[in-house]
């Protein structure tokens, strides 16, 4: 038994996510983790949400609620989706838990006695008024280039050109529009990732089976210009960990917290405390995932993100680990998407622009995504989704071909023979079957555990229409007037299909895959290593029920209506 350790980019808590986030990390990461369960591996499958920063802080203000209060009640959204969503973390935690920052404070502490901290002064503007440091994009004023009103402190999003906040003409707070702002000195801590240079590079060498997408994004931050730069790590920010050495205060730290992106993939770890925590577990069931001292040594870690994250989980993190000199685990394959665009455009959460995770729980069942967007993964470019693609996807794949099979031979059943399965040998046709399917179910575990999603995808779909193709050519309802018996190894054949089907396609479309193994009455949920002896576990005589439609198909006038609905400007 393998032991795999699964992690998805950790959402930030400003709000509900839409599709396009859902399949750039957290939907094929659960994919994975479902899978390898199935397989009987053991699996330790981690998510967050990603609390800290001026964003979670303006956020709550707009909210009019503390920070805290925002943050958990946020969370505690976002993980009710992400269970409607049939994703199976283990645990799904916060990075402002307490043991998010103790183990950032920790690092921090290492990084220093390693020598990899420095203390750099800056002048950065502070407002009186809002009593706070603000960051170059939360200052606004007139554009010294183009006399734009409302340029950023950062660059004028009329002319695009790049500025400081000082080049700003009647330069005022974003926050609370007041003008009483003044340059201040302030001290902040960089990591020395310049130092840190060659073992990165070192590493991603070793890194032989990575995809060239990832790497060559990594190598390029890595050497090209003036190579890997030293990172700021602290902000003048309330809400944040608190910058500390371990245990001990930083002298003339006080009042700071860490950067965001500096606690944000600790907390990959730290929720593994967490999930110790909340199950009543030791610090040894923990540390025997993370730390190759503690029995991880035989861990194989995997991530999931998007690809705009790859250079944090590349270089940033790995920094951080390398740099503490600690025996941590680091992470063995990183899985990264390209982006999904909507209809004719891109998702835009600013202009509520294609659909959110929320709305689509309320349109139509999870498995329904599940199933179109594992299926268009955006894995080697960026893929689209529109509506007319996801109505035929829908009908086709899951009404048609499965949902349609297990109506079929149930129902024939229960008409001819009773709601049991009947007694009769398998012959010619089925052994072919049984070759056909093992071929297939072998390809498919090669494409899961390569986390080549749609090709994954495309094989399942290849072994349901398989049986259908099976079933339209021995045709026992024909059988059945002259060979009665012959009849009854067929449909034994099919009811045992629907298992089968309902194993194999449990990672993808897991409440369609339940329904199945409910209505056929069995518990047994062990992978086809044998597909000869996976197509003879329901014995002759085993009674089962006729379920419900599986899935309802997509009708033109609700794609047509939903088309409209999801346009733009969210309520
Ligand atoms: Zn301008």
């Amino acid at each position: 038994m393998a032991r795999i350790l699964i992690t998805s980019a950790i959402p930030y808590i400003n709000g509900i996510k839409h599709l396009g986030n859902l399949i750039g990390s957290q939907l094929p990461a659960d994919l994975y983790a479902r899978y390898n369960r199935g397989r009987g591996n053991e699996v330790m499958f981690l998510c967050a949400t990603d609390e800290h920063g001026t964003p979670a802080e303006l956020a709550a203000a707009k909210a009019g609620k503390p920070v805290a209060e925002y943050c958990a009640e946020m969370h505690g959204v976002q993980s009710d989706i992400a269970d409607r969503f049939g994703l199976s973390f283990d645990h799904f935690g916060r990075s402002s838990s307490p043991q998010n920052h103790k183990l950032t404070q920790h690092f921090a502490g290492k990084l220093a006695e390693a020598g990899l901290i420095r203390e750099v002064s800056e002048k950065q503007v502070y407002s009186n008024a809002d009593g706070r440091f603000l960051p170059d994009r939360y200052i606004e004023g007139t554009c010294p280039n183009c006399g734009y009103e409302k340029a950023r402190g950062d660059q004028c999003e009329n002319c695009t050109k790049q500025l400081d906040p000082t080049d700003l003409i009647d330069p005022r707070s974003a926050i609370s529009g007041s003008t009483d702002l003044e340059v201040r000195e302030t001290k902040h801590l960089y990591l020395c990732q310049s130092q840190l240079k060659d073992q990165l590079d070192a590493w991603i060498d070793s890194k032989a089976d990575w995809p060239v997408l990832t790497t060559s994004i990594a190598k390029k931050w890595l050497h090209d210009g003036d190579g890997l730069q030293d990172r700021g790590i602290t902000r003048d920010l309330d809400w944040g960990v608190p910058v500390k050495k371990g245990d001990e205060d930083w002298p003339g730290m006080e009042g700071k917290v860490f950067y965001v992106w500096f606690d944000a993939p600790i907390e990959y770890i730290a929720c593994a405390g967490e999930w110790a925590e909340a199950t009543s577990r030791s610090d040894a069931d923990w540390e025997r995932w993370w730390r190759t001292d503690k029995g991880a040594e035989d861990v194989k870690y995997v991530q999931f993100m998007g690809k705009d994250n790859v250079p944090f989980h590349t270089l940033s993190f790995p920094a951080t680990i390398l740099g503490s000199g600690e025996p941590w685990k680091m992470v063995d394959h990183l899985k990264s998407f390209n982006y999904l665009n909507y209809d004719g455009g891109q998702f835009s959460t600013s202009q509520g622009r294609g659909v959110f995770m929320d709305q689509a729980l309320d349109i139509l069942p999870a498995d329904y995504w599940r199933w179109w967007l594992l299926s268009h993964a955006p894995e080697n470019s960026d893929s689209e989704f529109t509506w007319e693609n996801f109505q035929t996807s829908v009908n086709k794949d899951l009404a048609d071909v499965l949902g349609n099979f297990v109506s079929r031979i149930t129902k024939f059943c229960r008409s001819k023979f009773s709601e049991a399965v009947p007694d009769g040998a398998y012959g010619e046709a089925e052994k072919a079957l049984i070759a056909d399917l093992t071929t297939r179910v072998r390809a498919y575990e090669q494409h899961m555990e390569a986390m080549e999603v749609r090709k994954s995808a495309q094989e399942l779909r290849a072994i349901w229409v398989a049986g259908n193709e099976y079933l339209q050519n021995t045709a026992p309802w024909t059988a059945f007037k002259t060979d009665p018996e012959k009849a009854a190894g067929q449909v034994r054949m099919g009811l045992n299909l629907i298992r089968f089907y309902a194993v194999l396609s449990a990672p993808f479309i897991p409440t369609a895959s339940a329904k199945m193994l409910s209505a056929m009455n069995t518990l047994d949920t062990s992978w086809p290593d044998d597909v000869d002896a996976a197509l003879n576990a329901l014995p002759a005589g085993h009674e089962f029920t006729v379920p419900e439609v599986l899935f309802a198909k997509i009708t033109d006038e609700q794609r047509e209506d939903w088309q409209e609905r999801f346009s733009g400007t969210r309520d």
